[in-house]
């Protein structure tokens, strides 16, 4: 499914503590289903929280997932939880004086990153100039979108790819839902020799046991997370689909908390956990568990309001040490932007 930047639609909530705290949390879209999620942090949510005591995020979590079960499990539900369970962390964390990366006292000095590419439509050269010029920012691992309608393409830019970045970079692709069965499971056949890190997303992810058959026909791990939106959702492509790296987003999964909750399953299972998007916060997420994967450089703009920019050097990223979550966004851009 294409990405649009164009109508990438952000939210922040903020929070107010009775001691004058503020915690800001954020959710994005790809442009649908914003004005929906707002409605449902305003109506359904936002009233059931006021007055409480900011204690277990775990049990405001689940207080808020109980509200709204009946008519909204899952997809625009979570994405409106995202935004205020990220809030209420940002709020208890600064009340508390604690980094996010440090809340299990095992924070990482360092996380490792890759550049997610929106690179289907670039033409050969484009897409090898896209690669080189994220090399010369920092970066050492890369993820290319693939999917083409001739697959004999995805195939020879896989080679382009991993001969430009050399054996032993961490190389992985993505192919946003796009392909059957029968295709991913060719495809996969076809670029084993590339030493590819993971395929993402083969196919269509409601399909649990669609990945579980992809993953007996190759030796590439499969991965899948974006489209996941509950810890229970995440739990089926473990046991289901046979999914070796997972990939959660904060800003879908119910949060924090969600994404926290990802990682313990991913640990219990032996398997890291890894992010998508948003790598603002994913740096600090990551950077907090021992079963720390990748971290995903993604090219959404949020990164464009923040207030302190991220630094890549030769492919790792450092968790933050600010109380809080460790994003502080730039309002006056943000503003302006919303004028546009
Ligand atoms: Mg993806």
């Amino acid at each position: 499914m294409p990405h649009t930047f164009a109508n990438s639609v952000t939210f922040a909530a903020t929070i107010t503590t009775d001691c004058g705290i503020e915690g800001t949390g954020y959710t994005y879209t790809g442009g649908i289903g914003g004005v929906a999620i707002a409605k449902m942090i305003e109506i359904d949510l936002v009233p059931r929280l006021v007055g409480k005591e900011i204690d277990d995020l775990t049990k405001f979590n689940l207080y808020m997932n109980n509200a709204i079960h009946y008519v909204a499990r899952g997809g625009i539900a979570s994405f409106a939880i995202s935004a205020l369970d990220i809030a209420l962390w940002d709020a208890k964390l600064k009340a508390e004086n604690k980094a996010v990366a440090d809340v299990f006292g095992t924070r990482q000095d360092e996380v490792m990153t890759y550049h997610g590419g929106i690179d289907l439509m670039l033409s050969n050269k484009e897409l090898l100039d896209s690669i080189e010029a994220k090399l010369q920012q920092g970066h050492n691992a890369v993820k290319i979108k693939v999917g083409r309608e001739n697959m004999d393409e995805d195939i020879e830019r896989v080679r382009l790819v991993r001969e430009l970045i050399g054996k032993g970079a961490w190389f992985a692709v993505d192919a946003n839902m796009v392909m059957s069965v029968a295709e991913a499971i060719k495809f996969t056949n076809a670029i084993e020799k590339y030493d590819i890190a993971w395929f993402e997303e083969p196919s269509n992810p409601d399909k649990y046991a669609d990945y579980a058959e992809i993953a007996r026909n190759t030796s590439i791990p499969i991965a899948m997370g974006e489209n996941l939106h509950t810890q229970y959702e995440h739990e089926m492509a473990f046991d289901i689909g046979n999914v070796k790296e997972i990939i959660p987003d904060c800003s879908n999964v119910c949060g924090i908390t969600g994404f926290f909750g990802v990682a313990q399953m991913a640990d219990v299972r032996g398997l890291k956990v890894n992010s998508h998007g948003m790598q603002e916060l994913h740096v600090n997420t990551v950077g907090a568990v021992t079963n720390a994967g990748m971290v995903e450089f993604h090219s959404f703009p949020i990164y464009e309001y923040v207030k302190e920019a991220l630094v890549v050097k030769n492919g790792k990223l450092s968790p933050s040490q600010a109380a809080g979550i460790g994003v502080t966004f730039d309002w006056e851009l943000i503003n302006k932007a919303k004028l546009n």
